[in-house]
This record gives C-alpha cells, sequence and structure tokens, in this order.
C-alpha cells in the first residue's frame, strides 16, 4: 500500500513524485511507455524558467533522476483502471494491481492524426509524429510538417536545419503558434508556407513518395515529399479513468486549478486536465498543486 500512486510519468507526474517524495509520502509512479512524456519531443526548451536552452529529453531525464534519487518507486506498467474503495484505491495494469491512498492521474496525452488517405499504412515509411525523434532519416531531403500550433512550428524550424525543403501546410491562413517561432520561418530559405490547405491523400511505393494537398477553392496540388510530420495536436489519455474523473466536451479532465476530480483522493494534472495555457511550466506547476492536495487529503481524511 503506497501513500499516492501516480499515473503518468511526464513533467505533471515527475513533478508530483518530487513534492510527494519531500513529504515523506511512499510514492508508485506507473507508465505505459517512457518518462518524460511529450516534452520529449521538444529539441530546445527556451520559455521554462532558468532552463533556458536545454532539450526536453534532457530536461525529463534530469527531473527523472531528481524523482529517483529522492525515493519514488518507478513501475513501466500501464493503469488500465482505478476502484475507488474510498479510503483505499486500487489501480490496474496488465501485470497487476497496486493499492493508495490517493491516485494522481497524469496520463498527458497522445497523437491526433490527419486521417488522410495511406497515413496508418505510412508510420515509419516516411510519415512520422515527433520530428526530433526521425528527422534524422531525411538529411537533405524535401519534407513536408502539417500543422499551425507550436508543435508545427518547431518542428518546421528544427527540420529546416536538415532537410532540403520543408513544406508547411496549414489549414488555415495564420498561425496558431507563437509569432516569434512563425518570424524564425520566415527567414529560413527552404521554408515554404502551404496555407488553407489540407493533406488529402499520401501516395507511396514501399516508402511515402509525395502528399495530395487541397486549397480551399477545392484544387489539388501534389508535393513531392519523402518525409511527412503531423503536428496537428493531442487527444487527452482519459479514457480509463472518466468513471472516477469527469470529464469535459473535448476529453480533458474538468478538474479546476486545485487539480480535484470528483472522487475524493483522486486527482488530474498535467495536459489531460482541461486548461487554457498547455505549457512545460503549467504541468509542473500542476504537478505540484495535485501532489499537494493529495497530501492534503491523506493527512484528513
Ligand atoms: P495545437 O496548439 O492544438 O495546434 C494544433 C494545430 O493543428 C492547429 O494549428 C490546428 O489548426 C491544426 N489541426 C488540428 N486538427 C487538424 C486536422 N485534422 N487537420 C489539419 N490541421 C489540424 O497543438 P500543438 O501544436 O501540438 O500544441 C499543443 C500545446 O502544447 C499548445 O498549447 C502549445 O502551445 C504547446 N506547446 C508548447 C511548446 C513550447 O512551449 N515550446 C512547444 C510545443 C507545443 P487550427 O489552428 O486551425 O485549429
Amino acid at each position: 500500500m503506497y501513500d499516492i500512486i501516480i499515473i503518468g510519468a511526464g513533467p505533471a507526474g515527475l513533478t508530483a513524485a518530487i513534492y510527494a517524495r519531500r513529504a515523506s509520502k511512499s510514492v508508485l509512479v506507473l507508465e505505459a511507455s517512457a518518462y518524460g512524456g511529450q516534452i520529449i519531443n521538444t529539441p530546445d526548451i527556451e520559455n521554462y524558467p532558468v532552463a533556458a536552452h536545454i532539450s526536453g529529453f534532457d530536461f525529463a531525464t534530469k527531473v527523472y533522476n531528481q524523482a529517483v534519487e529522492l525515493g519514488a518507486e518507478f513501475k513501466f506498467e500501464k493503469a488500465t483502471g482505478i476502484e475507488d474503495g474510498g479510503e483505499v484505491k486500487t489501480v490496474r495494469t496488465p501485470r497487476g494491481e497496486y493499492s493508495a491512498k490517493a491516485v494522481i492521474i497524469a496520463t498527458g496525452s497522445e497523437n491526433r492524426k490527419l486521417g488522410a488517405e495511406n497515413e496508418d499504412k505510412l508510420v515509419g515509411r516516411g510519415v512520422s509524429y515527433c520530428a526530433t525523434c526521425d528527422g534524422a532519416f531525411f538529411r537533405n531531403k524535401d519534407v513536408a510538417v502539417v500543422g499551425g500550433g507550436n508543435t508545427a512550428l518547431e518542428d518546421a524550424l528544427y527540420l529546416s536545419d536538415i532537410a532540403k525543403t520543408v513544406y508547411l501546410i496549414h489549414r488555415r491562413g495564420s498561425f496558431r503558434g507563437d509569432a516569434a517561432t512563425a518570424e524564425k520561418l520566415k527567414e529560413k530559405d527552404n521554408v515554404r508556407f502551404v496555407f488553407n490547405s489540407v493533406v488529402k491523400k499520401l501516395n507511396a511505393d514501399a516508402r511515402l513518395r509525395s502528399v495530395e494537398v487541397e486549397n480551399k477553392q477545392g484544387e489539388t496540388s501534389e508535393l513531392e515529399v519523402s518525409g511527412l510530420f503531423v503536428a496537428v495536436g493531442r487527444i487527452p489519455e482519459t479514457e480509463n479513468f472518466e468513471a472516477l474523473a469527469e470529464t469535459d466536451s473535448s476529453g480533458y479532465f474538468a478538474s479546476g486549478e486545485n487539480c480535484k476530480t470528483k472522487t475524493p483522493g483522486i486527482f488530474a494534472a498535467g495536459d489531460a486536465r482541461a486548461k487554457e495555457v498547455r505549457q512545460l511550466v503549467t504541468a509542473t506547476a500542476d504537478g505540484a498543486v495535485a501532489a499537494t492536495e493529495a497530501i492534503k487529503y491523506i493527512t484528513n481524511r
């Protein structure tokens, strides 16, 4: 029996582990894949206080090591559900069950797919959802990035130093992402903006060969690219927990700034929680808040 089980080892979950351990609570962190969450895909963090210019992977490794050094226990197992027995919560994984007095759900989000023809078939054969993971395979090649948020802008910037040409395809005429990054992109000779356009179909032999793009007038054109980096947002990973932690109409945990869910002793933190600003700094802040609330809950119950 642990004091607190944290589901998810992204920035929110890792920060919650640090706060809980510093309050001498026993902590188990359950993580379905690797520690770090989506920040590991960011090549260069510039907007986190003090940590100017650190890669997302290095950032995550430092926070993970900090949590381990403080005594948090980690198991790399996917939590598939929580049973609320009041004072004892039981978290299920395919390997077994773990009990705790409180649970923090910090499951983050997964890649949203484009839904274009042949997209699924070509994952790993030209289609990628992670520019920093796969960009190096496209040195001096022509690639496209889809999306208009910060991820797409940062991916395009990163790829512009590797690829020959980077097409940035966005369904509207203005970006959702930061103007400062968009300005940097405009200064790149090898970046081409393809506005008001959507990717309809991917053409391939063994690997991706080209993408078919349709503009607002219904005209289609073909861009010859060997890489397509999809950066059209994320989908919150909440589905195993919706019975105990209510979600909003977009599927995010409908918890307020105190990270409380409708179930006493169960808290939601990080990108899977409904919020206005989804940034590294707000994810870590959530981790601190959720752990503090969980500690209060354990003390006062
Ligand atoms: P996002 O901000 O939700 O942007 C998604 C983009 O994809 C939007 O431009 C959207 O178009 C477009 N889109 C969505 N569905 C589409 C579809 N089916 N087909 C074509 N385009 C589609 O997602 P994100 O860029 O992954 O960023 C997620 C959060 O992380 C944001 O809050 C972002 O600021 C943050 N982030 C921060 C940093 C940083 O701080 N350095 C880095 C990366 C991400 P519309 O604009 O038309 O809706």
